[in-house]
């Protein structure tokens, strides 16, 4: 049986990881996806204190380099289910069965859909969630980026580096992104911003050949020839698997405050999973260290 298993590598996860395990604790460390989570898709982190610049791939995989020095296991396996028998927690995953003394849920989130029609039918033939993974596809083609955050705003100055043309389409007129990436898209001759509009279809029967947006006020629609379009609309939580044994808030966020404690003794969240105001990098990993001490004291208690 583990001290801790942690459900998750992202930021959240490695960084409970390498505090549980300087705390004499011994790791197993579970993630379905892809190592290192959302920061992944980032090209840019600029805001990590006492690191200047890197890029989320490099942060991400010094993470885990250094989560693994101190002794954390990783299983590439999706976490299905979580039951709590109180002292031990049973965790089911696709591949098997394990048992932890406590668990840190650090799920993450993921990407939001728009919710058009033929949407999901379409990514990988025009439709994307992450610019800087398919970006390299679209070079001197003109694309879309929906969205209005700091991930929109990045992916539109990442894209007109390649692309012909880069429409920003956002539901408002004003930005909820830093005005410094806005000030950056404005001096960009190749980016054009569409504003108070919706998409709301999808053109071409095989492939995206264009959007059609629909203006909020007037209603009225046009259509821009993109072969791409960047959703980049936000994320969401994935913790339907986790609601027979934590509190979930009514978006699905796991209900924990800063002490990363979910009401359930010995089931701790960290990370853009748990109900929260600011979800950063930083805050990510002062979650995992926050969590990580909490179940190591949880865990001492139970001796
Ligand atoms: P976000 O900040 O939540 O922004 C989501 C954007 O999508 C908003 O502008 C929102 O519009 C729009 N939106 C949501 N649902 C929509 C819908 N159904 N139709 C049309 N538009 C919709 O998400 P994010 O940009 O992914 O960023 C997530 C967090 O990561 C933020 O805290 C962000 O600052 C951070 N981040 C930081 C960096 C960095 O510092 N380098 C990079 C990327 C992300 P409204 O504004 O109208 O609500």
């Amino acid at each position: 049986m583990s001290d801790i298993i942690i459900i998750g590598a992202g930021t959240a996860g490695l960084s409970a990881a390498i505090y549980a395990l300087r705390a004499g604790k011994s790791v197993l460390i579970f993630e379905g996806l892809s190592v290192g989570g959302q920061i992944i898709n980032t090209p840019d982190v600029e805001n990590y204190p006492g690191i200047a610049h890197t890029s989320g791939f490099e942060f991400a995989n010094g993470l885990f380099e250094q989560a693994k020095s101190f002794g954390a296991e990783l299983k590439r396996e999706a976490v299905k289910e979580l039951i709590d028998e109180g002292a031990v927690k049973r965790v089911k995953t696709d591949k098997g069965e394990y048992e932890a003394k406590a668990v840190i849920l650090a799920t993450g989130a993921k990407n939001r859909p728009l919710g058009l029609e033929r949407e999901q039918e379409m990514v990988g033939r025009g439709v994307s969630y992450c610019a800087t993974c398919d970006g390299m596809f679209y070079r001197g083609k003109d694309v879309a980026v929906a969205g209005g955050g700091n991930t929109a705003l990045e992916d539109a100055q990442f894209l007109s580096g390649y692309c012909n043309h880069v429409y920003l389409i956002h539901r408002r007129d004003a930005f909820r992104g830093d005005q410094k990436n806005v000030s950056l898209l404005q001096a960009r001759d190749n980016v054009e911003f569409v504003l108070n509009a919706n998409v709301t279809a999808l053109e071409g029967e095989k492939r995206v050949e264009g959007v059609t947006v629909t203006d909020k006020f007037s209603g009225e629609t046009r259509t821009l020839a993109v072969s791409g379009l960047f959703i980049a609309v936000g994320q969401m939580p994935a913790n339907e698997a986790f609601a027979n044994v934590v509190k979930l808030d009514d978006k699905g966020y796991i209900v924990a405050d800063e002490s990363c404690t979910t009401g359930t003794p010995g089931i701790f969240a960290a990370g853009d999973c748990r109900t929260k105001e600011v979800r950063q990098l930083t805050t990510a990993a002062a979650d995992g260290a926050v969590a990580a001490l909490a179940a190591g004291k949880y865990i001492d208690s139970l001796a």
